[in-house]
């Protein structure tokens, strides 16, 4: 007995937008982590990926020059085969799913099999390029209409199919896609049926993306600018119209402070967006190498024994985020829960391990002024005598607060509630970024993370510039003979950024 279409999975063809990951919908992330198998193209950033569930298949359906490229035919064969089979599918294009992108071969091969879909539309390359670049298409001064043209025609299409001559005419802005390699052919044609020469035009490459670059020449110089002066290879938008002499120090994206800077961050990979984030939000090309990574300790039997005993403290003191959350985690994953915590007083080493209490409702009775062990151990020496103190900490890590507090006459337990480990060798497109000194900025949010980037890129280290969190870290630096450009003002990821801005601006 053949299936009926009610036991078939259904397709989404999803917009990713233009580059920037931040541009697709809500709708699509949703789409995403729902996918069981995920198709996409080269142009989708594969940061994107990070929505889809795991567990899901996902096939890159061909970069150009690294992969076997898709034909056409084999991409509606398989997302028609995994519907059938009764799987939740995302086609997951560049820009929009209905721009320049096939979606309808796909639709109408989906249609014909009796298969559902649904179109969830994306920020079009060719309105990001003008909103990236500065450019209003439709400025209302200067353009009322706005065209979306292919630079490329099919090449079972005859010759231009275009019409050049309505195209001339066209009273409003152009939005050339796919025009690099053809670009002779259309601006001569657009030329030749009457368009001035001198039309203003903007050439937008990777657009929303941290290696964007824009150009403003005039209709006629946008071949050589193209093809040789400036060799832009595709992704590239051509804007021509008048909106592309809109004033140049309208390009925001391009003016933000670590605009084409390259900024490498080196925390455990969980940890990662909070520095990340910010940094891209001020333009940089932010590259995550994780010098650290955690995990469960190698015994919770301590653990587990101290969060029976939970009342027998008088203090619990965190000395990293880490910690807070892992210890946290464990007492309500072993059925406990904040009333557990009830009558003990807790220490937060910094801003960063407040927060993560916070995420479980609890407040630090004690935070120092400045954010290392040596400032939360005199914070707390005159409570220390005759208490009992509970540390949860790493499994490497310094013992200045455990050596202070028992000097001052405390009860100490320490117990490790991760395990942290040196990242042994750096991915190779990092490498090669690194080799290729491409990389401007290394944070360096902590002394292990000093170490091991030590380890990890030895003499390479010096050649770019150290943004260093702490005193601490900064000392680790210099033992291993190394000078950080920046050391942060206040000890937290937003104080490094802070410190690499002070000097970039
Ligand atoms: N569906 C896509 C277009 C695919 S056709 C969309 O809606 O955007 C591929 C063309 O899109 C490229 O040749 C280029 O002209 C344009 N393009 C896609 N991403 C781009 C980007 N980040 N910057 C500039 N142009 C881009």
């Amino acid at each position: 007995m053949s299936k009926t279409s009610s036991e078939y999975g259904k397709v989404y063809l999803v917009g990713a937008g233009p580059g920037d990951p931040g541009l697709i919908t809500l709708r699509g992330v949703e789409c995403l982590s729902r996918a069981e198998l995920l198709l996409y193209d080269y142009l989708v950033n594969p940061a994107i990926l990070q929505h889809v569930a795991a567990g899901a298949e996902v096939i890159c359906l061909g970069r150009h020059g690294r992969d076997r490229i898709w034909p056409q035919s084999e991409i509606n064969a398989t997302i028609v085969e995994a519907a059938c089979a009764g799987r939740t599918v995302v086609r997951l294009k560049g820009g929009d799913p209905a721009v320049f992108a096939r979606g309808a071969e796909e639709i109408e091969a989906l249609a014909s099999a009796g298969i559902q879909w649904e179109v969830v539309p994306g920020v079009t390359a060719g309105l990001a390029a003008g909103s990236y670049a500065g450019i209003s298409v439709t400025h209302r001064d200067l353009a009322s209409a706005v065209a979306f043209v292919t630079g490329q025609e099919t090449p079972d299409k005859s010759e231009d199919v275009l019409d050049y001559g309505a195209l001339a005419e066209f009273p409003g802005t152009l939005v050339i896609y796919m025009g690099v390699t053809t670009a002779r052919r259309w601006t001569s044609a657009l030329i030749a049926a009457g368009k001035s020469p001198q039309t203003p035009a903007a050439i937008v490459r990777n657009c929303s993306l941290p290696n964007q670059r824009s150009i403003r020449c005039s209709l006629s110089e946008v071949p050589d600018r193209l093809e040789e002066k400036d060799r832009l290879r595709p992704p590239v938008i051509v804007i021509v119209g008048a909106v592309a002499a809109l004033d140049e120090s309208l390009n925001w994206f391009e003016q933000l402070p670590l605009f084409g800077k390259t900024v490498l961050v080196t925390r455990p990979i969980h940890q990662v967006e909070a520095v990340a984030r910010p940094l891209r939000a001020l333009g940089a090309n932010v590259v995550v190498q994780s010098a650290i990574q955690i995990s469960d300790p190698a015994d919770w039997q301590p653990v587990d024994a101290a969060l029976d005993n939970l009342g027998r403290y008088d203090w619990l003191v965190f000395s990293s985020s880490n910690g807070a959350r892992r210890l946290l985690n464990r007492l309500c994953q072993r059925g406990g829960d904040m009333r557990n915590l009830a009558g003990v007083k807790l220490a937060a080493i910094g801003p960063g391990t407040a927060a993560e209490l916070a995420r479980f409702h609890l407040s630090a009775d004690l935070q120092p002024e400045d954010f290392r062990a040596e400032s939360l151990a005199s914070a707390l020496e005159s409570e220390a005598a005759d208490r009992r103190f509970l540390l949860a900490r790493a499994s490497r890590g310094r013992e200045v607060l455990a050596d202070s507090l028992n000097a001052c006459g405390a009860d100490v337990d320490q117990i490790v509630v991760y395990d942290s480990q040196d990242v042994a060798t750096a991915d190779p497109d990092v490498q090669t970024l690194m080799d290729d000194r491409q990389v401007d900025w290394i944070t360096v949010t902590s002394s292990a993370i000093a170490r091991s980037l030590d380890h990890m890129f030895g003499g390479q280290l010096g050649e770019c510039s150290l943004a260093s969190i702490s005193p601490v870290t900064t000392a680790t630096l210099r033992e291993l003979g190394l000078e950080p450009t920046v050391e942060a003002k206040t000890y937290t990821m937003d104080g490094v950024v802070e410190a690499i801005l002070s000097v970039t601006q």
